[in-house]
């Protein structure tokens, strides 16, 4: 759909240096609004959670929601930030019709936190983000364009506006320009992301679902000439919906620009658009200066002073965050640095860690979830969190192969009943027949069928041929559909031939 000119993508990084910069929205995953008591339950019906405070109606005063203050501090306090002893909020002021006050309650020269970082790892590398700020405002509601193909207001013949979401308590968390990534920014970007995400998830303060809106990513970038001094005007591209996507809109903004810049052109400043079907972005709106919005602070609301004792004890409650988890994992597991990357990219480290706390030893819950569990996650087409097999299951199932109940080959059975939705693992066993054989008058049928049905192979054997056992022990797993155990089987084989 693009006509955009792109320089290939290794050509980009011969003539020029990518910054990038991060903007990430956060919606709280507090009961109710950021200045009112309005619900902020998702996907109810239109309109029905608003009141005069969210609808901007006169006369009606706002007060501020004390648990996501709270939450807004351990997000900064979890990024390393200073928290503001004192700070005000701030009318943001523009005309839209998703923001019923006609201006948008947010925080502008005096943010929460300051003065952060956050250490991202791409390929055994470690770069640090520098965290610019983190502040609280309010979200917007919702604009529906109805009758246009797309969606998008464009050939729309009229747009709805849902408030719901107008006025939910949302932490914006703005990084310093990030230099130096090189031919890693798409990564880096991504990278940054994905810890951001699982930092918030970890506090507990957000669902972080990208796909739902409730953790959304601007990117900037500029590119400045190799050695060059100055860095080139950036570009803003919105509400970009996913890690991937974050990935791809860098790399397609460094292709792009690239292209016009080696045409003598300037780029412009403005916001533009990630299309998620092609991976290209296109034009938005010219980029508003901070000047433009007017900001002045809010008359309505007392300043914030958290209290340094309550900021203390916030500080000393923090769970264990993301990256000490994973250092005391690799430890506990005896994990290498290229094995954790494995299970965190297959994202299966809180799969194979809950499946451990269900008792499971670490390296056969590895093995499972890494194995032929990510084999069946990627035949069906869906994550392996999508799986219809939870950890304790696996735990089970790793018991029962231990206890000799099952082996591996009757496991992957046992599977095919439990995604089925038979049951746990020991009920599939029980119902579909898949225990082991002990040695029973079935087996012992069997290996003399073996023996009977083979017999140059047995001539192989008694001649000295050992190993020709094998064929024999592969013989009787077949008749027996997998379910002899394969060391009975050939202790049993050795006492009639040898
Ligand atoms: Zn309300």
């Amino acid at each position: 759909m693009s006509a955009d000119k792109l320089v290939d993508y290794d050509e980009v990084l011969t003539r020029y240096e990518p910054l990038i910069g991060l903007e990430t929205h956060v919606e709280l995953g507090t009961a109710s609004k950021m200045f009112c008591g309005c619900s902020t339950v998702f996907g109810a019906e239109p309109n029905t959670q608003t009141c005069p405070v969210c609808l901007g109606l006169p006369g009606a005063l706002p007060v501020a929601n004390e648990a996501a203050i709270e939450a807004t501090i351990r997000i900064g306090l979890a990024l390393g930030c200073r928290i503001a002893t004192w700070c005000r909020f701030a009318r943001k002021n523009y005309f839209y019709p998703d923001i019923p006050k006609g201006f948008q309650t947010s925080q502008y020269d005096e943010p929460l936190c300051t003065a952060g970082h956050l250490d991202v790892e791409v390929d055994g590398e470690t770069y640090r983000v520098e965290i610019e700020r983190v502040h609280l405002e309010e979200d917007t509601g919702k604009n529906l364009h109805v009758g246009g193909a797309t969606g998008r207001i464009h050939g729309a013949d009229h747009s709805l506006v849902d408030y719901n979401r107008a006025g939910i308590p949302l932490v914006e968390i703005v990084t310093r320009p990030i230099p130096g990534a090189g031919a890693k920014a798409p990564e880096v970007a991504r990278a940054y992301v994905t810890e951001l995400r699982e930092i918030v998830k970890t506090l507990g303060v957000s669902d972080v679902k990208m796909e739902q809106g409730s953790l959304r990513c601007d990117v900037n970038l500029s590119l400045a000439p190799v050695g060059g001094l100055e860095w080139g005007t950036r570009t803003e591209t919105k509400n970009v919906n996913s890690l991937r996507s974050v990935e791809r809109s860098v790399r397609y903004e460094m292709r792009r620009q690239a292209a016009v810049l080696d045409d003598g052109l300037r780029i412009v400043q403005e916001t533009r658009h990630f299309h998620e079907d092609t991976g290209s972005t296109s034009s938005g709106r010219s980029k508003e200066e901070a000047t433009d919005y007017r900001y002045f602070p809010e008359p309505d609301l007392v300043p914030l002073a958290p209290d340094e004792e309550w900021v203390a004890k916030l500080a000393a409650t923090l769970p264990e965050l993301p990256a000490a988890r994973r250092v005391r994992l690799s430890e506990e597991w005896g994990l290498s640095a290229t094995e954790m990357a494995w299970l965190l990219n297959a994202g299966a480290l809180d799969l194979v860690g809950d499946t451990v706390a269900a008792g499971a030893p670490p390296a056969d819950a590895r093995k499972w979830w890494l194995g032929e569990l990510a084999r069946r996650a990627n035949d069906a087409g869906v994550e392996l969190p999508e799986l219809a097999v939870t950890p304790g299951q696996v735990a089970e199932l790793v018991g029962l192969v231990a206890a000799g109940t099952i082996n591996d080959q009757l496991a992957r059975q046992v599977l095919d009943g439990v995604l089925a939705g038979e049951g746990d693992p020991a009920a599939v066993v029980e119902s579909r027949g898949l225990a082991v054989m002990g040695e029973s008058d079935e087996l012992v049928a069997a290996v003399d069928a073996a023996i009977a049905g083979a017999p140059d192979v047995v001539a192989k054997v008694q001649g000295g041929k050992v190993q020709a056992l094998g064929a024999l022990v592969g013989a009787v797993m077949k008749t027996t559909r997998g379910k002899a155990d394969a060391a009975t089987v050939k202790r049993m084989l050795e006492e009639r031939l040898l």
